[in-house]
C-alpha cells in the first residue's frame, strides 16, 4: 500500500511534466534549497536583471551620462515598458505607462475619475483592500467630495443598485491579498457600468499570474505593481491603463513636466500630452524601470495562459497536500478554480510562528493579520515539488511545536 506522502510524490511529478511548458525556472536565480512562496510580496530575481543592470550602470550612465536619455532611450522607457506589460494583462498599445509607487498612481487614477464623473458623489470599494488602496482612496474622497461606500464584491452589485447613478467609481482588486480570492472583472464592471459609472481595478496580485483582458472587459482604468510576480526587483515602478476611449479626457492630479505635451518647451502653463503619457510625472527611477524591462523577457515565449494553467495546477495540488497532510490549519482560498489567484492562504492561531519556522526550514512564505499564513505560487518558477516539500515541513513544525517559538512581530518589522 502507498502511503498519501508517496502518492503525494508520484502526482508531484506526473503533474511537474504535464506543465513543464511554463517551468522557467531555468530562468530565475533562486537560491539553492530554498523553496520560495513570497512571490506575491516581492518576486524572484530572472538570471538575465543582473548583467543589463550592470550594463546600464557603466556604460550608460557611467560612459554617456546625459545623452543616455535618448542615445539608450531612457526619455521613452515609462511607454516602452508599459507596452511590455499591455499583451500580460491584455491591453491593446497606447494605453499602459510604467512610473511611480503602485500608492501614487492609485491616487492619479482615483482623482481622474472624479474628472471624468462630475456631479456624482460616491465612489464605492471593498473594505478588505489593502491598506493603501483605502489610504489613497479615501484621500482622493476628501478632495473631491466623495463618500466612500464600503462593500464587499459579492455584495457590490446591491450597492450599485442602491446608489444608482450617484456613483462615479467603482474601485476593487482583482485578487483578495489576504485570501487570494479573484474577483470577478468582466461581470463587476458590466455592473459599474450600468449605472453610468467607471471601473478601476488594482492589478497587483494578478498581473503576470492571472490573464487580465482589460480592454476585453471594458475596464475603465487600472493600476498594478511590478515587483510581484512581474519580478520587476525591490521598488519596480508601478504601471498605470487607461481605456483609449478616456485618454483625452484624462487628467491626473499631480501635473508634471514629463507628462507634459511639449516637456522642452518649458512652458510656464501645463498641458497634457495627447498620448497615455500624460500619466507620467516626473523623473523616474530608471535604474528600477530598466531592471524590469528585463525582467519582463521571462514572458517572451510563455503566453500568460500557459503561466495560469501551471499556477491553477500549482495551487491546487498545494490544496491538496494541506487537506491530506495538515487538515489542522484552516484553508481560506476558495477551491474552485476560478475563484482563485495564485496563493494559497491558510489560517492559524499562531500563524505568524508558522511563518518564521517555516523559514527556518528553507521555506519563505508571509504572514498577514489575523492569523493569516500566505503561500504565493509564482508559477514560473515554483514546482508542484516545491509544494510538497512546503507542505511537509509544515507538517513537521506543527509535529515538532517549532511554531510556538516565536513572539508575535514587533512593530516595524517587514513580515
Ligand atoms: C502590493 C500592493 C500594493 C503596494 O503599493 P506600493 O505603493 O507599491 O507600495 C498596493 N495595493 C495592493 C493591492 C498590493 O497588493
Amino acid at each position: 500500500m502507498t502511503s498519501p506522502l508517496d502518492a503525494l510524490g508520484a502526482r508531484a511529478a506526473v503533474l511537474d511534466r504535464e506543465h513543464e511548458a511554463a517551468d522557467l525556472s531555468e530562468l530565475f536565480d533562486v537560491p539553492e534549497g530554498l523553496v520560495y512562496l513570497a512571490g506575491n510580496s516581492l518576486g524572484a530575481l530572472p538570471r538575465g536583471v543582473s548583467s543589463v543592470v550592470e550594463h546600464v550602470v557603466r556604460t550608460q550612465w557611467g560612459h554617456d551620462l546625459v545623452a543616455a536619455w535618448n542615445t539608450h532611450g531612457w526619455w521613452d522607457a515609462p511607454r516602452r515598458v508599459g507596452e511590455r506589460i499591455a499583451p500580460l494583462v491584455g491591453a491593446a498599445p497606447g494605453q499602459v505607462v510604467v512610473g511611480n509607487a503602485t500608492t501614487v498612481n492609485l491616487f492619479q487614477v482615483f482623482r481622474a475619475a472624479a474628472r471624468l464623473r462630475p456631479g456624482r458623489g460616491v465612489v464605492i470599494t471593498d473594505p478588505g483592500s489593502f491598506p493603501t488602496d483605502l489610504y489613497a482612496l479615501q484621500g482622493a474622497a476628501q478632495d473631491v467630495g466623495w463618500r466612500v461606500v464600503l462593500a464587499a464584491p459579492p455584495d457590490v452589485p446591491a450597492a450599485l443598485a442602491q446608489h444608482g447613478e450617484d456613483v462615479a467609481l467603482l474601485a476593487l482588486s482583482h485578487v483578495d491579498y489576504r485570501t487570494g480570492e479573484l474577483w470577478d472583472v468582466p461581470g463587476l464592471t458590466a455592473a459599474a457600468h450600468e449605472v453610468g459609472a467607471l471601473a478601476a481595478w488594482d492589478l497587483c496580485h494578478s498581473a503576470g499570474a492571472v490573464p487580465v483582458n482589460l480592454d476585453e472587459a471594458g475596464v475603465d482604468l487600472a493600476v498594478g505593481c511590478t515587483y510581484k510576480y512581474l519580478n520587476g526587483g525591490p521598488g519596480s515602478p508601478a504601471f498605470t491603463y487607461v481605456a483609449e476611449r478616456h485618454v483625452p479626457h484624462f487628467e491626473p492630479a499631480i501635473r508634471g513636466w514629463h507628462g507634459h505635451a511639449d516637456p522642452f518647451a518649458m512652458s510656464p502653463e501645463h498641458e497634457y500630452a495627447s498620448s497615455v503619457e500624460r500619466v507620467r510625472v516626473g523623473t523616474p527611477a530608471l535604474l528600477s524601470m530598466l531592471a524590469l524591462e528585463a525582467a519582463l523577457a521571462v514572458f517572451d515565449d510563455v503566453p500568460i495562459t500557459w503561466v495560469r494553467a501551471r499556477s491553477l495546477s500549482l495551487t491546487g495540488f498545494l490544496v491538496d497536500c494541506l487537506d491530506a497532510l495538515v487538515p489542522e490549519v484552516t484553508l481560506v482560498t476558495p477551491r474552485e478554480h476560478d475563484r482563485r489567484g495564485s496563493q494559497v492562504s491558510v489560517r492559524h492561531e499562531h500563524g505568524f510562528g508558522i511563518v518564521r519556522a517555516l523559514a527556518g526550514r528553507g521555506v519563505v512564505g508571509d504572514y498577514r493579520d489575523p492569523g493569516i499564513v500566505r503561500l504565493g505560487v509564482a508559477a514560473p518558477y515554483v514546482s508542484h515539488g516545491d509544494l510538497l516539500a512546503a507542505t511537509v515541513a509544515l507538517r513537521q513544525v506543527l509535529d515538532a511545536d517549532e511554531h510556538l517559538a516565536s513572539e508575535p512581530p514587533p512593530a516595524g518589522v517587514v513580515t
